[in-house]
């Protein structure tokens, strides 16, 4: 989606606050399909697919995008990818699922705290754009 490169190409890496801080906070309304202690999972404002849902450590912790994981990141990492299939399960995607980690400008990142795209209830093409 062309706006979606764009909103990517426009962001710039950072490790300041973003929109998922006031999700997190619940300064802004997000629809909230799983939370935990260390975990949130959202859906998406803008779905590429009939099912697609966010999951985001609740603690950035420096992880403004995978290509910033360190060592005592590996928990928190596992955690998400864990969730991701809790979720699926959770939305009935027992056919399959397609997750996605955006990372950087080309990678097609616009929010740097790094999140899991959980995408199901339609046939994933590849290669994907
Ligand atoms: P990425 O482009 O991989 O960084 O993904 C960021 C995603 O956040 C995009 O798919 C956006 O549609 C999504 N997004 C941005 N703002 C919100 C919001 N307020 N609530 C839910 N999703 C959002």
């Amino acid at each position: 989606m062309a706006s979606e490169k764009a909103a990517a190409l426009a962001a710039t890496p950072s490790d300041g606050p973003t929109i998922f801080d006031k999700i997190i906070k619940r300064e802004i309304p997000a629809n909230i399909v799983y939370e935990d202690e260390q975990v949130l999972a959202f859906r998406d404002i803008a779905p590429q697919a009939p099912i697609h849902i966010l999951i985001i450590p609740k603690i950035r912790d420096g992880l403004t995008g995978l290509s910033k994981a360190e060592e005592r990141h590996c928990e928190i990492l596992g955690r998400l990818l864990y969730t991701a299939k809790l979720v699926a399960k959770q939305e009935g995607l027992e056919d399959g699922f397609r997750i996605v980690i955006n990372d950087g400008p080309t990678g097609g990142q616009s929010v740097y705290h790094l999140h899991i795209h959980l995408l199901g209830g339609r046939q994933m093409d590849w290669p994907p754009g």
